[in-house]
């Protein structure tokens, strides 16, 4: 018997080669139901599959941000369950954050924190009734700790490491599974699909000189990181298959093979002020920073 999977987020990306690689497992392990918020963008993962796969993928519309849309993508699982859920739309949100507008704001939590949330209290009941099912989210580093210009980006990904922990506990006893994917920067639309202030838009208008600077050299800094250092989806689907093919799948798994060093700092001075420092030097460093008394 298959291994239902279900994912969201499947029109590029993450979401898309995990896709692929899951409905083309050679041993056939897995029915993939690969959705997306927009049905037009499909040929792209038509693309990576050709017609190999018409037993092992199935494409379903689903708008995280549409509580319908989620149940009527459910309905149409022909299995009538799923094995495993893979949360994994998102969006990205950059800039000063006095130029953010409350629209924009809200859609991005919309979209990161009750999209996912959302998504799985639709299917969380049938795990429950079946004590079985793994659930994986696909976190962030700006989930584990602060970025500069990703106020409401981390928020939204803080808030989802405390909604699935907070499950967690509670899933433990119905002998369903929860993993976090934490990613650094990937390879991806990301960057191109995020919500992005620009040098010289009219929405920075009032926004300090000092600021803007610091937005110069942030984006700068975004540019070089992911220049150099981004995986590529290949290397995040195998973390992935990894939690996937677990027989006692971690919580947190991080994509680079290990806590992140600033995670890690963070974590090993918690009055945070050693954390703030180092990433500040790091994105900024020709920038004097005020001297702590
Ligand atoms: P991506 O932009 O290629 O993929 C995101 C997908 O989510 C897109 O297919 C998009 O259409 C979809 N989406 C957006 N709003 C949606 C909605 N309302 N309903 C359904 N789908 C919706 O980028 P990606 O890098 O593949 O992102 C996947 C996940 O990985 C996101 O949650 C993102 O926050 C996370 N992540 C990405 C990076 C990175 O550097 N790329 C780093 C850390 C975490």
């Amino acid at each position: 018997e298959k291994k239902v999977v279900l994912i969201t987020g499947c029109s590029s990306g993450i979401g898309l080669s995990l896709a692929v690689r899951l409905a083309s497992d050679p041993d056939k392990t897995y029915k993939v139901y690969a959705t997306m918020r927009n049905l037009a963008k499909k040929e792209r993962l038509l693309g990576c599959v050709k017609d190999l796969h018409k037993d092992t993928l199935d494409i379903l519309q689903m708008d995280v941000t549409n509580h319908q849309s989620i149940l009527e993508a459910r309905d149409r699982v022909v299995e009538k369950r799923v094995d495993i859920l893979v949360c994994n739309a998102g969006v990205g949100l950059i800039g000063p954050l006095e130029a953010q507008g409350l629209d924009t704001m809200r859609q991005i939590l919309e979209v990161n924190l009750l999209g996912t949330i959302q998504t799985i209290q639709a299917f969380l009941p049938d795990m429950k009734a079946r004590c079985k099912g793994h659930i994986l989210v696909t976190g962030s580093i700006g989930g584990l700790h602060g970025l500069p210009f990703n106020e409401v980006y981390c928020a939204s990904k803080f808030a989802i490491e405390g909604a699935c922990e907070s499950l967690a506990i509670i899933l433990q006893h119905f002998n369903i599974h929860m993993s976090l994917i934490e990613c650094g920067p990937v390879n991806t639309d990301f960057l191109d699909n995020q919500e992005k202030a620009e040098l010289g838009d009219a929405s920075l208008g009032q926004v300090d000189a000092s600021t803007l600077s610091l937005y110069g050299q942030y984006l700068h800094h975004c540019t070089t990181m992911f220049q150099n250092a981004a995986q590529d989806t290949e290397d995040i689907v195998k973390v992935f298959l990894g939690a996937i093919q677990a027989s006692r799948p971690s919580f947190r798994y991080y994509t680079s093979g290990a806590m992140p060093p600033l995670v890690r700092l963070k974590t090993s001075f918690p009055e945070g002020c050693r954390f703030i420092r180092a990433i500040s030097q790091l994105i900024f460093p020709t920038e004097a920073t005020e001297q702590q008394p």
